[in-house]
C-alpha cells in the first residue's frame, strides 16, 4: 500500500495567493464534510484524497464536528495522512474549525476560550499532526466576546498549534470588527471561509465579500456546487448515490424540486459554454478573481476532475452574467 503522488501534480492547477499573505491556495480545494464520515468505505476516501493531490489540490478543509459520527472525519483524514501522506505534509494545507456543536454540555459550542483551544488540541489528536495550517472559528457567537475568541485564536497560533487563522461565516461588519484585533494581537488572519454560489449570494449582500477583498484577506467559498445542486446530479430525477438519496442531512428531494427548473435552465447556458453546470458554477465563482478557492466536495474521483476543468474557461460575457442572475433569481 504504497502511494506515489502524479510527478506532474503541480503543472496545472492554478494557485492564487490568499489575499495579501504569504498563502498560496489552489483555485479549487478539496472539503472533507462529507464521504469521510464512518459511512463512507475506506478506500472511497483514499481515492478522493489521492485523485485531489495528483492534480495539484494541496488544501483540504475539516472542522471538528464533521462525520458523521462527529470526530470521524478528522479521524479518517488523519488515518489516511499518516499512512500516505506523511512524506508529502510539508505539501498540504490542512484546516480545521471549531464554532458548531461538538460534546454536550456548556463548553463544547460556539466561541469561548474554553471550547476553541480544547477542540483544537481534540482536533490535533484525531488527525494525528502536531499542528494545523488554518484553525477557524466556524461561526460567529453573538454572546462571546469577539476580544476572546480572538485571543484563543491568537493562542492557538502562538502556541504552534496553528499556522494561520480564519473566520467562518462571518459577515463584512464582524469581520471588519475582528480583523482589528487580530491586528493588534499580530495574529496571521488570511482567511475568510463563507458560502457563496450561483443560488446563495449572502456574501454579496452582507458585506463579506467586499470587505474581505478591501482587508486583504481571501475568500475560500464552501458549498459551490450548493451542495451538488448546481451539477447534473439531479437533472433526471435523484440517483441512488447521490447527496440527497444517501445522506440526506443537509439536503433533501425538497430542495431539488425546489430550484429543479433553475437547474435545467442553468444547464443549457453550461452547455452552450462547453461545459458541465459543475464547471460553469465554479468559473462563475471564480470570474471576477475575488475567491480565492473554490471548496468543493466529492463523493467519486471523477468529479474532481470534471471540478477542476472549471479553470479552462472562467470568462463570462454580461449577456451570460444576466441570464445567470435572472434564472437564480
Ligand atoms: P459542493 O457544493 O461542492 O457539493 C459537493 C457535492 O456535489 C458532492 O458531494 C457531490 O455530491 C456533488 N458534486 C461535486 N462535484 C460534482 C460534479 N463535478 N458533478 C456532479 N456532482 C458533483 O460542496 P459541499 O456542500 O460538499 O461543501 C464543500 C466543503 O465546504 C465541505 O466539505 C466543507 O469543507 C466546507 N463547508 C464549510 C462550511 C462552513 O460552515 N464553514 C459549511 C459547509 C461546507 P454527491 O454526493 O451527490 O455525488
Amino acid at each position: 500500500s504504497v502511494y506515489t503522488p502524479n510527478p506532474s501534480r503541480y503543472d496545472s492547477m492554478t494557485y492564487n495567493r490568499s489575499g495579501k499573505s504569504g498563502l498560496m491556495l489552489p483555485a479549487v480545494s478539496l472539503g472533507l464534510w462529507h464521504n469521510f464520515g464512518d459511512i463512507t468505505p475506506y478506500e472511497q476516501m483514499k481515492q478522493l484524497c489521492f485523485t485531489a493531490f495528483d492534480n495539484g489540490i494541496t488544501h483540504f478543509d475539516l472542522a471538528n464536528n464533521y462525520g458523521p459520527e462527529p470526530g470521524s472525519a478528522e479521524k479518517n483524514a488523519g488515518r489516511i495522512l499518516h499512512e500516505y501522506f506523511s512524506h508529502h505534509r510539508d505539501e498540504l494545507i490542512i484546516s480545521t474549525k471549531a464554532g458548531f456543536e461538538m460534546w454536550s454540555g456548556p463548553y463544547g459550542d460556539w466561541g469561548s476560550r474554553k471550547y476553541l483551544l480544547a477542540s483544537l488540541d481534540q482536533s490535533l489528536e484525531r488527525l494525528g499532526l502536531e499542528y494545523v495550517d488554518i484553525f477557524y472559528h466556524h461561526r460567529p457567537d453573538p454572546e462571546t466576546p469577539l476580544e476572546e475568541t480572538m485571543g484563543a485564536l491568537a493562542q492557538a497560533v502562538s502556541s504552534g498549534k496553528a499556522l494561520y487563522v480564519g473566520l467562518s461565516n462571518y459577515d463584512g461588519e464582524r469581520l471588519e470588527q475582528a480583523k482589528a484585533i487580530l491586528d493588534e494581537l499580530h495574529v496571521p488572519f488570511v482567511i475568510a471561509q463563507n458560502r457563496y454560489n450561483i443560488f446563495d449570494r449572502t456574501v454579496e449582500n452582507n458585506g463579506l465579500k467586499e470587505t474581505a477583498n478591501r482587508l486583504g484577506k481571501g475568500l475560500i467559498t464552501y458549498s459551490p456546487l450548493n451542495q451538488g445542486l448546481l451539477s447534473d446530479r439531479y437533472l433526471d430525477g435523484i440517483p441512488a448515490d447521490s447527496r440527497v438519496a444517501h445522506d440526506g442531512r443537509f439536503l433533501n428531494e425538497e430542495a431539488v424540486n425546489r430550484v429543479h427548473d433553475k437547474i435545467v435552465k442553468l444547464n443549457e447556458i453550461a452547455q452552450q459554454r462547453g461545459q458541465t453546470l459543475a464547471e460553469m458554477a465554479l468559473a462563475w465563482l471564480m470570474h471576477d478573481g475575488k475567491v480565492t478557492s473554490v471548496l468543493v466536495g466529492a463523493s467519486k474521483p471523477q468529479q474532481i476532475l470534471d471540478n477542476i476543468a472549471a479553470l479552462k474557461n472562467t470568462t463570462f460575457s454580461d449577456k451570460e452574467l444576466k441570464a445567470i442572475d435572472e434564472i437564480a433569481k
